[in-house]
């Protein structure tokens, strides 16, 4: 399958332009289409496509498929031995049933669980309907974004698995109409600003095809998701840290927060506090400080800056140990 090309998927999205969507696991696509939320007129099934192999890359890195099940890359072995993190951050999401269908590309791409996102006939929502307005901001926001946010929007990116990528430094390759190109994981996600239904630097008809991860700056990784019960649950607060530690000293560490933020939160500012020093406790609050100073909370969701805080001491200090 060397010489495949995506053609015919490809050129049936650009026929049905912004108005078509590729199918993959489904399971985001067509529960928002039984809610009346997506509406697309035409579906390209992608399923069939020959990328749901995890491949080793010469530099020691990995190349992901778009169509590897969450399932198959959380237990492939170069995952288990060099990207624990990612590992452990797929099994925390959704339940085994829904990792067997998800994919890659697909969870790439999840859309946010603001209740009234998901719900066509009651509530306004600049990402549902551009310029109707945010319910969320004077209503239920409990579980919505801190960081990141705009007065039109404060929707929480969902995916636990782009999280830990984010933290890896990931790369997503993209095959459109325009041809190849890759993206920085940490340039692919928008923030809402006044756009909100934007959410990525996808064109339509953009095919993701693969992720590639570098080799992994460290052997420390942890994947801290902290929730409302212990499994099939989306974060409140997560924290994804890659940490490389000699003698006592951080020598390189990646910190991402997930369940708080607009999009998968890199954090460099913690980065920043954190590279060269002791991994003591100090350092790890001073990063957690440093992680959520921009936090804009509303009353319901005020309590994610301290747990966010804490999520980011506490795994900080299992990445470091
Ligand atoms: C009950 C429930 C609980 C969940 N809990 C969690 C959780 O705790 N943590 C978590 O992270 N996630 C959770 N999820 C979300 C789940 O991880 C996503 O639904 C899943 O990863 C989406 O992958 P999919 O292949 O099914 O995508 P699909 O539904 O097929 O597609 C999603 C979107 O991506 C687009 N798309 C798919 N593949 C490509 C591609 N290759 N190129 C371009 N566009 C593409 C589709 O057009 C669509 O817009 C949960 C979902 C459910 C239903
Ligand atoms: S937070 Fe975003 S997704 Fe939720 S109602 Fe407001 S605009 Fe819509």
């Amino acid at each position: 399958m060397q010489n495949f090309t995506y053609e015919q998927p490809l050129s049936i999205a650009k026929a049905t332009g912004s108005s078509g969507k590729f199918i993959a696991g489904g399971t985001t696509l067509v529960d928002l289409m039984k809610l009346g939320v997506e509406t697309p007129a035409a579906l390209v099934d992608v399923t069939a496509l020959p990328l749901d192999q995890v491949e080793t890359l010469p530099n020691g890195g990995l190349r992901i498929g778009a169509m590897v099940r969450n399932s198959d890359l959380a237990n492939h072995p170069e995952v288990l031995k060099n990207y624990p993190v990612l590992s452990q951050a797929l099994l925390s999401g959704a339940s085994p049933q829904l990792r067997n269908m998800a994919t890659t590309g697909g969870n790439l791409l999840q859309r946010t669980r603001c209740p009234y996102f998901r719900d066509p006939v009651s509530g306004a929502c600049n990402k549902r309907n551009p310029g109707s307005g945010c319910a969320a901001i004077e209503g239920h926001h409990r579980m919505m974004a801190i960081l990141g946010t705009s007065e039109h929007c404060i929707a929480t990116h969902p995916s636990d698995m782009s999280v830990a990528m984010t933290a890896l430094e990931a790369t997503i390759l993209i095959e459109g109409a325009k041809g190849k190109r890759s993206v920085a994981i940490g340039d692919f996600y928008k923030l809402p600003g006044d756009t909100p239904h934007i959410e990525n630097v996808l064109e339509p008809g953009d095919l993701i095809t693969h992720v590639e991860l570098p080799p992994a700056i460290g052997k420390g990784q942890v994947y801290l998701k902290l929730r409302d019960r212990a499994s099939y649950e989306f974060a409140l607060s997560s924290t994804a840290v890659v940490a490389k530690v000699e003698s006592g000293h951080i020598r390189a560490v990646r910190v991402a927060l997930g369940g708080v933020g607009t999009r998968p939160w890199r954090s460099h500012e913690a980065e920043a506090l954190l590279t060269g020093k002791p991994a003591t406790p100090e350092h790890f609050k001073l990063a957690a400080e440093a992680a959520l100073k921009g936090a804009k909370p509303h009353p319901e969701n005020a309590f994610k800056v301290e747990l966010a805080r804490r999520g980011v001491v506490r795994s900080l200090k299992m990445a470091t140990a």
